[in-house]
């Protein structure tokens, strides 16, 4: 008997994810149909029994569906939970405030499995084409009502992010330790960053692997003498990885503790080390205008993956900051920034002022300089007189783009032009 059979939900949202779940209920002989808020209203699912509702993760908990489920007594839950009941092989988690993706494709590699979830292949659609291993990208939205299995969870870090979504840090803190909260035993590999405040809601039986790149020796996995180590054996040199950046260092650090987990070998982790990319809009070179280096980091959208970026980068700095406010603390970002190097700010779009104030907050030295829009903070950037321009906005795109990808297209072809002149 198929898993499904018998079964009704309805699905709320018409994303890609929506529509993979859509697809696996009725694979797997359930009844489904899509709900979405139609010309902006509720669009109420007609009032019968549900066995569930898949709810798509851009939905907020103070949305209607959510009380009308409560009302009903229906399980409201995402598709990232339909993909782990249908898994036919064994599975990695990855959460993170920030180096999911590049984490996720990192462990794929060196396991030989397919990555999925939210790098933007559903886990459904992967777990039904899978055989070998599943490497599933997990948000805080996905896991914020989903219950997910995986044999080996990974928190790559836990920092500030999504306030404005999940309503407090506690809530964020939350949904990022259910990863592992339904894991019957297996491993769950815990980074470098994150702080023990965030995991007070931690509830698990898998066996804890902590990492450090400092070379603690208290820690399963650590980078030490040149080498990352996993349960007290060499495992492969450091700079065998391709990827620049502390931060990278942390992010492999967490893939090649969550691969010895699932038993890979070390030629293997090694390949995927030496071959590693990063994915687009990721403290990627957007060409040399003016003299000046510019590198498109749209995709970081908080102050953690911003300081990172000026962490990773050389030389006196322009850096453009800014976009719709996700609820995150400004002060901090200047308190933390170098100002020997940060030759000024250009702060855009809906926070710009907030982030000013954030500035002032700070009492640091930095010059903030207020624009409307990217056109406007690229125009700003040409007459620093930094060494390098960085866009790593600290913030969502929404104000002003799509989505971090049509900010980062936007950010290359501003440069582009400006190289043309
Ligand atoms: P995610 O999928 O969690 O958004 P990505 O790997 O796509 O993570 O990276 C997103 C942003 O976060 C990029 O700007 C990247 O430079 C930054 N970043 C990646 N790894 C880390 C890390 N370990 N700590 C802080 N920032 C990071």
């Amino acid at each position: 008997m198929k898993i499904f059979e018998g079964k009704r939900f309805f699905i709320y949202g018409d994303g890609i994810s929506a529509r993979a779940a859509y697809r696996a209920i009725a694979k797997n002989g359930g009844k489904a149909k899509i709900y979405t808020d139609r010309c902006g209203l509720f669009d109420t699912p007609p009032d019968r029994p549900y066995d569930g509702a898949v709810v798509s993760p851009g939905i907020k908990p103070t949305h209607n569906v959510y009380k009308f489920c409560a009302e009903r007594n229906i399980r409201a839950f995402g598709e990232a939970e339909i993909g782990f009941s249908l898994a036919k092989c064994r599975s990695v988690g990855v959460t993170g405030t920030n180096g999911k993706t590049t984490t996720t494709r990192l462990i794929a590699d060196m396991i030989g499995g397919t990555a999925c979830g939210n790098i933007g292949y559903p886990v459904t659609a992967a777990a039904d084409k899978e055989r070998t291993a599943l490497v599933c990208e997990l948000s805080s939205f996905q896991l914020y009502n989903s219950v997910v299995t995986p044999d080996v969870a990974v928190i790559v870090n836990v920092a500030e992010d999504h306030l404005d979504w999940h309503g407090s840090a506690e809530e964020y803190y939350r949904c990022k330790c259910n990863i592992a909260a339904n894991m019957a035993g297996g491993f769950l590999v815990i980074g470098d960053d994150v702080p023990i405040g965030a995991l007070g809601s931690l509830r698990t039986k898998a066996e804890i692997i902590r990492c450090s790149a400092d070379g603690a020796a208290n820690c399963g996995a650590y980078v030490r003498d040149g080498y990352f180590w996993f349960d007290g054996k060499r495992v492969s040199p450091v700079d065998y990885l391709r990827l620049q950046g502390r931060h990278n260092l942390k992010n492999a650090l967490c893939a090649v503790a969550a691969a010895k987990c699932m038993g890979a070998d070390n030629d293997r982790i090694l390949m995927a080390l030496s071959s590693a990319t990063l994915s687009p809009h990721r403290l990627e070179n957007a060409g040399s205008a003016l003299g000046k280096r510019w590198i498109d980091d749209s995709k970081s959208t908080n102050v953690s993956s911003c300081l990172a970026a000026v962490e990773a980068t050389t030389g006196s700095l322009c850096l453009i900051v800014g976009g719709r406010d996700k609820g995150l603390d400004y002060k901090t970002l200047f308190c933390a920034l170098d100002e020997s190097r940060i030759e000024s700010v250009v702060a855009m779009g809906e926070s710009a002022q907030l982030i000013r104030d954030g500035a002032a907050k700070s009492k640091c030295g930095i010059r903030v300089t207020v624009v409307d829009g990217l056109s406007d903070a690229v125009k700003a950037a040409a007459k620093s007189a930094a060494d390098t321009v960085l866009l790593s906005p600290a913030c969502a795109s929404f104000d002003e783009f799509t989505d971090y990808k049509a900010r980062g297209e936007k950010f290359r072809a501003e440069v582009k032009a400006l190289e043309s002149k």
